[in-house]
């Protein structure tokens, strides 16, 4: 089967599309709260969000401290170990 003139065109079409366009493919979003999402994008890789729309206050409706990653947590711990090291002296 002949490939017509309008079958050549859109190829070359898409050719040059390629070489001006950064490569725009399917890629996951992942939250710290457990969400996965697919989405695409230019970007090379999944992308590792701490906040997304399964997990914010503003979509759940709830008032909540946001530490999903662990931050305020991390943050506590550091000041009760020197708390507990200037009770000892
Ligand atoms: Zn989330």
């Amino acid at each position: 089967m002949a490939k017509t003139a309008k079958e050549k065109e859109t190829k070359a079409a898409a050719a040059s599309k390629e070489t001006v366009h950064p490569a725009y493919g399917p890629i996951h979003v992942k939250c710290a709260c457990g969400t996965t999402f697919a989405t695409r994008s230019t970007h090379k890789g999944d992308i590792h969000v701490e906040i997304c729309s399964a997990c914010h206050p503003f979509f759940t409706g709830k008032q909540k401290l946001v530490d999903t990653a662990g931050r305020v947590e991390r943050f506590r711990r550091k000041f009760a170990k020197s708390d507990a090291a200037q009770a000892t002296k």
